[in-house]
């Protein structure tokens, strides 16, 4: 529950949403996190780390069979050698990772900017942290940042430029210019960079460019990752950070009294994950895409305007086209029109931009494909 601006405790237009899937009994596609299990090998290594009695506290800084799976990650997939016992944090998901960072890194007052639509914790971790949330518009069908007001929005004041890429909710995933602008821009200002790349291996057909790599970024850059999106495990809330030793040393310094530690057995598996054949992050990404492609068609049939997401776990849907100018209406009466729950994307966006943004809604794919195919027909329906 989220206190209204008249002080009324109200539910959050998620927690709206799941509950009416629940009362209809509409196909819940709000929420963003998959219905079947992830690879078997790494189910199999956390029951068999129970049964070994990895059970206590691990070290603050995650065990080191994990750390050691990131940085080889990191080198095997990036080309970026990092170090293991100094560069890398395990944090209680990449939620937990994103608010030590900011809480460690910024000052009351200080400016974060961020892309907008952005992840629903970024402003509330800038609300905990008492900074100032500046935001950048991602515009056009393929939302990007327009470079003229991404130039605007950083100054002196900013102390963090937090980005999300591959993109939740829109499945955009920014280019090669804007990261080099980015990196330009926090030298410019001296701001860190704080990435949040949990669909890193979710994209569609090219490959993840991590703003750490670019000439220059990797010493200002604090980069955010976890396991629940890649292997299917949102559950298990293993995330971790890779940046330069002092970063990660004032971020432990907040993260300890977070959560001090969290989820000993799923770190050896996460571990497991890590090590996965090529074969297994490739197939990931080319079923979620077929996935994509499944209920991007049932939205076109039933009349939606559809965005291409080259990423993540969303398709971003105008609802416009059907005569719904505001998608709060549109998802209060989708359950009941064609069986589907969505979110609007007003959720992700600030009450001044909601203009911008007010017919969209985020559907979320990383469903069985039956239940995709199900949802699909019943939008299909919707156009009858
Ligand atoms: C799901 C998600 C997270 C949260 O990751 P956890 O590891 O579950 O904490 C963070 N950022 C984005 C953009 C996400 O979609």
């Amino acid at each position: 529950m989220l206190l209204g601006d008249d002080g009324e405790q109200r539910p959050t237009i998620f927690a709206e949403m799941s509950a009416l899937a629940v009362s209809t009994g509409a196909i819940n596609l709000g929420q963003g996190f998959p219905d079947e299990d992830g690879p078997a090998e790494v189910l199999e290594a956390a029951r068999q780390a129970i049964s070994d009695g990895v059970n206590q506290y691990p070290p603050g800084l995650g065990m080191p069979v994990l750390r050691n799976a990131i940085a080889a990650h990191q080198e095997r997939f990036y080309g970026l050698g990092v170090d293991p016992d100094r560069e890398v944090l395990v944090t209680a998901g990449a939620t937990e990772a994103l608010a030590a960072t900011i809480l460690a890194l910024t000052e009351e007052g200080d400016e974060l900017v961020t892309l907008e639509p952005f992840y629903d914790s970024y402003a509330a971790i800038a609300g905990l942290a008492s900074v100032r949330h500046v935001t950048v518009p991602l515009r056009g069908s393929d939302f990007q940042p327009d470079h003229d007001e991404l130039r605007a929005a950083v100054t002196d004041r900013t102390r963090i430029i937090l980005i999300n890429d591959p993109h939740n909710p829109t499945g955009s995933i920014l280019s090669r210019q804007t990261l080099e602008l980015i990196v330009e821009l926090a030298h410019e200002h001296d701001a860190i960079i704080v990435t949040d790349e949990v669909y890193e291996h979710l994209v569609f057909g090219e490959r993840h460019i991590p703003i750490a790599s670019l000439p220059g970024a990797r010493e200002r850059t604090v980069s955010i990752s976890s396991g629940g999106k890649t292997f299917s495990t949102t559950g298990w809330k293993i995330g971790w950070i890779t940046a330069p030793a002092e970063l990660i040393q004032a971020i432990l310094a907040v993260k300890q009294f977070l959560t001090f530690v969290n989820g000993a057995p799923f770190q050896p598996a996460i571990a497991v994950g890590l090590g996965l054949p090529d074969s297994f992050f490739a197939d990931a990404a080319a079923t979620l895409e077929a996935k994509c492609g499944l209920l991007s068609a049932g939205l076109v049939a039933a009349g939606f305007t559809v965005s291409r997401p080259r990423g993540g776990y969303f398709v971003i849907a105008d609802a416009a086209p059907l005569g719904f100018t505001d998608a709060d209406e549109a998802c209060r009466r989708l359950p009941e029109l064609a069986g589907v729950v969505g979110i609007p994307v007003t959720a992700f966006v600030r009450p001044e931009r909601r203009d911008e943004y007010g017919s969209l809604i985020r559907f979320a794919f990383c469903k069985k494909t039956e239940v995709l195919e199900r949802a699909s027909a019943q939008l299909a329906d919707l156009h009858r």
